[in-house]
């Protein structure tokens, strides 16, 4: 009877704290843990501290070596394992905290990363053979107590993964009851809060895109929780396990290709070395614990993001329309193309804590072309910032033009931001109206190639305005054809990407060396200069243009030989002015179309006139029963009127197209059309 009721008293507490401890050791090695632990040892003072930490704004360190020596201490793995000159070390160190009481001018150390890594030592110690004594672990408990700040995403459930930490220790129900609550409130859909929202985006510091920044930090601190709690009293309910698996499924992990992410999805992270390598091996480890109805694809997953399968391995065509974030994702087993553009309903990439200084123009349309993945990994402290892949901008004498003056996200400028799709295909546009550019820009989703518009290109501006095709690592050749790009149409490929200009364009091709620091876009960083080859391809538009335009179709997955084979007869370009985009795909027998205003497009024995500015997708465009696509990019308009003349139609339609309301003004409606 006794027995069993100290059972239920351990219980789930003791089975959630050895999952936590097992989990902090899952990415070690005992030999460089070893090393770095006896460096630590070496340099630690008689009194618990180190020499090179500023104790009056300590960031990771001290608790972070502190953690490091607890983790030798008790594998039995460790040469430094039982040793008791490190035990004396570590509770030495832990006292010496204690009695500094480090505090961070940064709320998160404090308030996340302090409690977080007390609370990890402390579980660690648990499993130690001598234990750390009982009063320094009460005392170090209770500095873990924190206030949790409800509803703030990513970080509440950051908060309450140390309230976890903590309901183990002590073995609280109460405590765990908020933590479980508080960890899992953030898996829900939040309509334009932060957090997960209707098309699946994640927006964290006000309506800004966030899907592997902040979202990362989201998706991983759900993961560990609903692992921690799997199979308990405390398991994630099934209604919130769905919108995770969603999350992580259909919209963060298709980000990553190969094992690196967008460099549009990182936030103001893309200024931080190694920010694009995905490193989430650990996550997918453990997805499969409490969600065996997708072990297929987290299998696959986990060998394509960790590099040991090709970058298209188990990869399905999917193109997806973040309407709530002006962010258009389309994946092929051959490549990922991405655009991020902003509108007066977002806020532009951040500036903050002086990371991403020169981030400028990110928002502005930008597009990932990947391929093999690591194509911009890196790169960013040799990039020239105003001419970021995909943007239209001023061409700045140098980077101080790229500067973001204030820290935060600053609310974007543009109504008419969007896109139509069906989860396959899809088109996207950007009026861009910024730094006193303003530009048309569409982009045209396809199996083998991407077409990218731009009209209305206008500037009073001084410097030359451009538009980045590509600013990527320079590997192997540049072949293009004709040699000297002498005559429409050229092409230009590069690590497997062809380029080509259908009309010709002021192209400047650029395959030097490149010198920048991390430093220069990012303080937390470091100021040694780097220099690296960089292919770097842009259309000048000069100075002061008035209607400027582009047109350039990227064809990932080529080679010189595959260009000189490409079909191009199968891509129409029917428009391309400030009014109207369009592109027919006879291979493909579709025809997207971006209207800027109330009009028609007529030509090929094709009309389309519409009421109101919409972007519009027709499949099956030849056919006796097409499918009509249609979306509000203003996210303004409840209905669009729309007259067909179709070559497989016998007589014209006429369509009054309801659009989606609400939440979801700015999705795409569909309509069958029949005879
Ligand atoms: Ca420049």
């Amino acid at each position: 009877m006794m027995c069993s009721l100290v059972k239920a008293q351990n219980e789930p507490f003791d089975s959630i704290l050895q999952r936590i401890n097992a989990d902090l050791q899952l990415f070690v090695t005992d030999k460089v843990l070893t090393d770095e632990v006896s460096e630590n040892l070496k340099q630690l003072n008689a009194d618990g501290s180190w020499a090179d930490i500023n104790y009056a704004d300590a960031q990771y360190d001290p608790l972070k070596r502190i953690k490091n020596m607890a983790t030798a201490y008790i594998r039995p793995t460790n040469k430094l394992y039982n040793n008791a000159a490190l035990h004396q070390a570590i509770v030495k160190a832990l006292q010496n905290w204690l009695e500094k009481n480090p505090k961070n001018k940064n709320w998160w150390y404090n308030d996340i990363f302090y409690p977080q890594a007390i609370g990890q030592s402390l579980i660690l110690m648990r499993s130690a053979k001598t234990k750390l004594p009982a009063d320094l672990e009460e005392a170090l408990i209770k500095r873990m107590i924190r206030r949790l700040k409800t509803g703030d995403g990513a970080n509440t459930s950051d908060e309450a993964l140390h309230f976890l930490y903590r309901a183990c220790l002590t073995k609280n129900k109460a405590t765990l009851d908020s933590a479980a609550k508080y960890l899992f409130e953030p898996i829900a859909v939040n309509e334009g809060k932060e957090g997960v929202q209707v098309d699946g985006s994640y927006y964290q510091h006000g309506k800004q895109q966030a899907i592997a920044s902040y979202g990362r930090v989201f998706g991983a601190n759900s993961v560990n929780a609903a692992f921690y709690l799997r199979g308990t009293a405390y398991a994630l309910p099934k209604a919130q396990l769905a919108i995770l698996v969603d999350y992580l499924k259909n919209t963060f992990l298709q980000t990553i290709r190969g094992a690196f992410y967008d460099f549009n999805v990182r936030g103001r992270g893309i200024s931080r070395k190694d920010s694009l390598s995905s490193g989430i091996g650990g996550l997918i480890e453990k997805i499969r614990f409490f969600d065996p109805d997708n072990t297929a694809y987290w299998n696959a997953s986990a060998l394509r993001t960790s590099a040991k399968k090709a970058a298209a391995y188990g990869v399905i065509p999917a193109h997806k329309q973040y309407w709530k974030s002006n962010y258009t994702l389309h994946v092929r087993p051959g490549y990922t193309f991405s655009v991020q553009a902003s509108s007066n309903r977002t806020l532009r990439t951040e500036r903050g804590n002086n990371e991403n200084i020169l981030g400028k123009f990110l928002p502005d349309g930008a597009t990932n072309i990947q391929r093999e993945g690591s194509e911009y990994a890196n790169l960013m402290p040799v990039w020239e910032w105003d001419k970021i892949p995909g943007t239209t901008s001023r061409d700045y004498h140098d980077d101080a033009g790229a500067t973001i003056k204030s820290e935060w996200g600053i609310l974007g400028t543009s109504k008419f931001v969007g896109g139509v799709a069906d989860g396959v295909y899809g088109t996207s546009c950007y009026s861009l109206a910024y730094d006193s550019v303003q530009a048309k820009k569409a982009w045209f989703f396809f199996d083998r190639e991407v077409v990218c518009l731009g009209a209305g290109i206008k500037s009073e501006a001084g410097e030359s305005i451009t538009t980045t095709v590509n600013q990527a690592w320079m590997r192997g050749a540049v072949d293009t054809a004709p040699k000297e790009l002498s005559r429409a149409p050229f092409w230009v490929v590069h690590d497997s990407i062809g380029y080509i200009f259908p009309q010709g364009a002021n192209v400047t091709i650029s395959n030097e060396a490149q010198n920048g620091n991390w430093y220069r876009i990012n303080h937390f960083q470091s100021k040694t200069e780097l220099q690296h080859k960089v292919f770097k391809l842009w259309i000048n538009h000069g100075t002061k243009p008035t209607d400027a335009s582009y047109q350039y179709i990227v064809v990932p997955g080529t080679s010189a030989a595959g260009l000189k084979k490409y079909d191009q007869s199968m891509i129409h370009i029917l428009k391309n002015t400030d009014q109207v985009q369009a592109v027919k795909h006879l291979g493909l027998n579709m025809l997207q179309a971006v209207f800027y205003q109330p009009g028609i497009l007529a030509v090929d024995g094709i009309s389309v006139q519409v009421d109101q500015a919409c972007t519009v997708y027709i499949k099956g465009l030849n056919s006796k029963s097409p499918l009509l696509y249609i979306a509000d990019p203003a996210q303004e308009q409840t209905a669009v009127h729309v007259e067909l003349k179709l070559p497989g139609l016998s007589k014209p339609k006429s369509l009054n197209c309801n659009l989606p309301t609400g939440a979801f003004a700015g999705a795409t409606a569909s309509f069958k059309i029949k005879e």
